[in-house]
Order: C-alpha cells, then structure tokens, then sequence
C-alpha cells in the first residue's frame, strides 16, 4: 500500500485527500521539489539524490510566496528516508513535497492564509528518451518573466506557462518545447535545462534568463568540469544557435540527461546522441545510481540493512 506524509503524519496515500476550497488549488498558491530516488539492484538500495539540495531550494521558494515551513533541511531529509522506507519500492522513485495555502478560503493574496507541508512518493521511470534522444520545437508561449512568476521559485502557478508549451510541443509531434524569454534569448524546456555543447565546452542560459536553478544543470556542470575538464558557459544563447550546435541536451530530476537530437525539424549535430552528451550521460547515470563513491555526499540512501526491500524474503517482494 502506498503511503504519503500528510497533516504531520505517514497515512495510506489513499486517505490523503484535500477539501475542494482549498485556496492552492484555485490560485496556484504552492511551492514543490521533485526529487529522484534511484534503484541500485545489486545494492538492494534506492539513493536519494542531493536531497538537502532540493530542500535548500524549497526552503528559498517558500521565502517567494511567503510560505511557512516548519521543517529544517535535516528534518525533511529524515521524513523523506522515512515514507521512502515505509513504501518499500524497489524500482526508480519520484518524491513529490509540495508546501501549500492551505486554507479554505477564497481571495487572491499570499497574506493571512494557513499553510500545510504534504509529501508522497510513486514509482517512476523514465520520463523523456534518454536512450534514443528527443526532438524539440521553440515554443510560440514565451517564458515567463521574474517581474511575472519568478521562475528561480517552483511554484505550482507557474507551471501552467510550461504546461501550454508541452502541450502545444506534443500536439505538433514534437517531444518537448524549448521556451524563450521575452526578449527572444533561450530559457529552458517545459521541466528540464537546456545544454549546448558547442566545440569543447557547454554553452547554458544564466539564472537572468528566468531559468530554475535545476540541480541537475549543476551536477552537469561540475560532472563535466572535474571529470571531463569541459568547462560551461553561462550566458544568453539565440535562438540561431540551437540550429549550429554540435549538440543539445536537456538536464532535469525526471529528464535525467536527455540527448535532443532534432529542434524545429533540424537535425542537432549528425542526428545522433552526441559523444560529450554520451559521456556525460554515462557519468551522471552512475553517480546517481550511487555507483560513484567520489560523490557520496550526494546520495543519501533510504534503507538500512535490515529494511531493505527483499533482504528476508529473497528480493521478491515488496516491503509495506
Ligand atoms: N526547469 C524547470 C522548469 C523544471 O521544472 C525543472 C525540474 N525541476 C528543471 C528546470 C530542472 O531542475 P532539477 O534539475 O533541479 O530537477
């Protein structure tokens, strides 16, 4: 049975429920993170990815939308190992904490409404192509811009702008859509950073050009520094450029490190996963599956010894 945290407490996801006046459903008026667990089959291990880092940035979205969260980064990463364990999945996981007004009232405004933290995990796989490579489209829906919903903050609100650009992406027959800003620069995809590799070095948009912060665009940037000696190039990209690069990737906790091998019916490159994408991807995959020691202090894992999924009863089947 599947299980979320939910008024301060582990509850069966199925009596998780929340009251139809609720003001964050009507308004938008919410904080999330998404966060990968990833299976380590010989390991018997699910590993949390750089779960303080994803803590760290809802602590500063919840300072956007005057949220209250009464939980330290420590604490959130204990309550998070905690429903992991209790779901005792042994597949890739995605953990969804969204912190919300959640009042029952009705009125626009961020002031004078009660707030509540929830959070529950479900299994998940991969949600682009990372093994064949995705095709993309500019979208004709700008990014919004930091003076409109600040895009540094993960607000639920906001994700109705890259909502009607993936849609639009997918009904054209594209995977996905890569917004610009207002002033025509690129931004980012409906849920992922953007890449280009361009000769030896990687080319990305700055934080100005009302990106998310993503943590994986900065896993990629200090992956291919120390290990590749590749160094990123933070600065606006045109639009142009997306169709002379050597290579284009997106980065993303649900992406992974998608390769994108075609944009606006051009083919990216020679059409094919690049050989830097390829490396990178390759780097990343083991060090979030907690197969790279080196970066430990990424990872937390979610099962002790003895709550392993498996560990009594020959790994077939499923704790909880
Ligand atoms: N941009 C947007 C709009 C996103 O929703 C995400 C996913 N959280 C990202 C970028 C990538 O961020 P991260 O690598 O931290 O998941």
């Amino acid at each position: 049975m599947p299980y979320a945290f939910f008024h301060k407490q582990i509850v069966p996801l199925s009596q998780a429920k929340i009251g139809v006046v609720t003001h964050a459903l009507h308004y938008g008026t919410a904080c999330f993170e998404g966060i990968r667990g990833n299976w380590n089959a010989e390991e018997r291990q699910i590993y949390l990815f750089r779960v303080k880092d994803h803590y760290e940035r809802l602590h500063r979205s919840c300072r956007v939308l005057k949220l209250n969260l009464p939980h330290t980064i420590e604490e959130l990463e204990r309550l998070t190992v905690e429903l992991v364990e209790r779901n005792g999945y042994q597949e890739d996981i995605y953990i969804r904490p969204l912190v919300y007004k959640s009042s029952e009232a009705i009125g626009v405004r961020l002031h004078d409404l009660e707030d509540d933290f929830l959070m529950f995990v479900i299994p998940f796989g991969n949600y682009l192509d990372v093994e064949r490579g995705i095709s993309c489209c500019t979208s004709s829906w700008r990014r919004i811009d930091d003076n409109m919903i600040p895009a540094r903050a993960k607000i639920t609100g906001l994700y109705v702008n890259s909502a009607l650009a993936k849609t639009e992406a997918v009904e054209n027959g594209f995977d996905e859509a890569i917004m610009l800003t207002h002033d025509g620069h690129v931004s980012e995809g409906s849920g992922e950073n953007i890449f280009l590799v361009m000769g030896r070095k990687l080319v990305t948009p700055p934080a100005c050009d009302n990106i998310l912060l993503g943590i994986t665009r900065d896993t990629v940037i200090k992956l291919a520094a120390k290990e590749m000696g590749i160094e990123t190039e933070e600065r606006h990209i045109d639009r142009s450029e997306l169709y002379i690069a050597d290579e284009c990737f997106l980065t993303g906790t649900a992406a992974h490190v998608t390769p994108v091998t075609g944009i606006d019916r051009r083919q990216v490159g020679s059409g094919q996963i690049g050989e830097i994408t390829g490396q990178l991807q390759k780097l990343y995959f083991d060090v979030v599956r907690g197969k790279n020691r080196k970066y430990r202090e990424w990872y937390t894992p979610a099962y002790t010894v003895a709550s392993r999924p498996g560990a009594t009863t020959g790994g077939k089947e499923h704790r909880g």
